[in-house]
């Protein structure tokens, strides 16, 4: 009997941001407190459970196939372990982190281990994907994932795998969590009950990428997921769907069969859950803590020039106040610098938040990611701040560099406006305040406000540093200094 063949799945860390935020230009911050306070942070970000599984490269090391053994490299916590041996290493590459993934990827190949490069960059642009693998997987992997290990298994890998339509959720893959070190995640509860977004976002690759259908998996097998996840971990839940309302039928009869279980979760929602008034009642009863909600803008301008078209903007604050009003706590997204935005909209955006006391706000800047709408147009219009064909420089980060010109403002103005926000936003005493008047999840949302107090003074450091040296060419820094 052969040796089983020996599969290592690979998670790569982004830059900065959550992954453990640091400046991404790396000019030296005078104040050495502030210093101090970001080491502290990252260590905290980077070892104190507040990062998650990489849910995929879960779902994928749950696939049993004779005759292969799969593992988790989460490298977050770990280097790779080059003192192994690896029949196969299949990296999952985003478009922010691809310089770091073809690198390891080039080295692994040559010292002569077969790479399988996968995930949302190798689906969008394939051919650039080519020369650092032996084999593409392109598209969602639930199916091909066992194909690809069936051909390891047999000697017989072929160099693409592609599948013409996306899986079907509604067969039952139970998920396994056996390759995560517990003790290390924030939680190990990630749950997805779905795929797919019937709205278009220009700066969204969601329904590139999943397709503009929802589907959903069977309400039985994720309340058995849940189930068996509790018995390994008490912990909160957090429902990674993009929205979790979709499909209210569908949540309202899931969270109905939850609530016995007594979770307490966290999951992401459209403001459209205000008005579904039964659906916020289940899940307020189902142990709903947080939701994160896109608000994105609240300049009716910016909605139809981006494509955000689902919810009305005078209607996200009633919507808001209902939700809060039902005992879930709330993280609100917007995006500021969209086309509509002026230097106007900061004034609006702190009213808003004033009148809606959202409890975390978070304040993004547009990152423009390859293969969206808005990428395209911004480039059409000669907007984009870097090479446009270096697609690996439209890199993640947390409100730490500008990658496009504004439109209605100078790129000056936008980053003192922007940094005026962010700094009348986020102090500590700001921090306090939202932490006691939080529905629910209370110190979580203390802590989080205490964290970007901290982090949008990165982002402002960073910023600055921008301007002053025009910078143009990025340099990808290691992830563990
Ligand atoms: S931003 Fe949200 S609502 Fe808009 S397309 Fe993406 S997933 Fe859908």
């Amino acid at each position: 009997m052969h040796a089983p063949k020996k599969v290592v799945l690979v998670f790569l860390p982004s830059e900065s941001g959550v992954d453990g935020a640091r400046s991404l230009y790396g000019a030296k911050e005078t104040n050495p407190l502030f210093n101090y306070f970001n080491r502290s942070i990252r260590t905290i970000i980077k070892q104190s459970q507040f990062a998650i599984p990489p849910l995929s490269l879960m779902i994928l090391s749950s696939l049993d196939v004779p005759g292969v053994e799969q593992s988790i490299c989460d490298m977050r916590f770990d280097p790779f372990p080059f003192h192994q041996t690896w029949d196969l290493v299949g990296i999952s590459v985003q478009t922010g982190m691809a310089k770091q993934a073809f690198a390891l990827a080039d080295k692994l190949r040559s010292a002569g281990i077969t790479v399988v490069l996968g995930g949302a960059h190798v689906t969008l642009f394939a051919d650039s994907c080519k020369p650092h693998a032996d084999v593409l997987v392109l598209g969602e992997a639930d199916d091909l994932w066992k194909e690809v290990l069936a051909d390891l298994a047999a000697n017989s890998l072929k160099p693409r795998y592609q599948s013409s339509s996306f899986p079907d959720l509604g067969l039952s893959r139970p998920v396994s969590k056996r390759s995560l070190i517990k003790s290390r995640y924030f939680t190990t509860n990630l749950i997805q009950t779905g795929r797919g977004c019937q709205y278009n976002c220009d700066f969204c690759n969601v329904h590139l990428l999943n397709g503009r259908n929802l589907r959903r998996r069977a309400i039985a097998d994720v309340v058995s997921e849940v189930r068996r996840f509790q018995e390994h971990d008490k912990r909160i839940f957090f429902f990674v769907d993009d929205s979790i309302n979709a499909n209210p039928h569908y949540a309202e009869e899931l969270f109905r069969l939850l609530t016995p279980l007594k979770i307490r979760w966290f999951g992401q929602a459209t403001t459209t859950l205000g008005q579904q008034h039964t659906l916020l009642e289940t899940f307020a009863r189902s142990g709903c803590q947080a939701l994160l909600v896109g608000i994105e803008s609240i300049e009716t301008k910016s909605r139809s020039a981006h494509k955000k078209n689902q919810n009305k903007a005078g209607e996200l604050a009633g919507a808001i106040k209902n939700i809060r009003a039902a005992g879930i706590s709330l993280y609100g997204s917007f995006i500021y610098g969209l086309d509509g935005d002026t230097l106007d909209t900061p004034a609006a955006i702190l009213d808003f938040i004033d009148e809606t006391r959202l409890d975390v706000p978070g304040i993004n800047i547009l990152r423009p990611t390859p293969g969206t709408q808005v990428f395209e147009r911004l480039r059409e219009e000669g907007r984009l701040l870097f090479d446009p064909l270096d697609i690996t420089a439209y890199r993640y980060s947390f409100g730490q560099e500008m990658l496009y010109k504004p439109k209605n403002m100078t790129l000056d103005a936008f980053i003192e406006s922007y940094s005026t926000l962010t700094r009348q936003l986020f102090s500590t005493k700001n921090a306090v305040i939202r932490g006691i008047a939080a529905p629910r999840a209370k110190s979580a949302v203390m802590l989080f406000n205490l964290f970007y107090a901290h982090l949008y003074r990165l982002s402002r450091h960073d910023l600055r540093c921008q301007l002053e040296t025009g910078e143009k060419e990025k340099t990808i820094l290691p992830y563990a200094k």
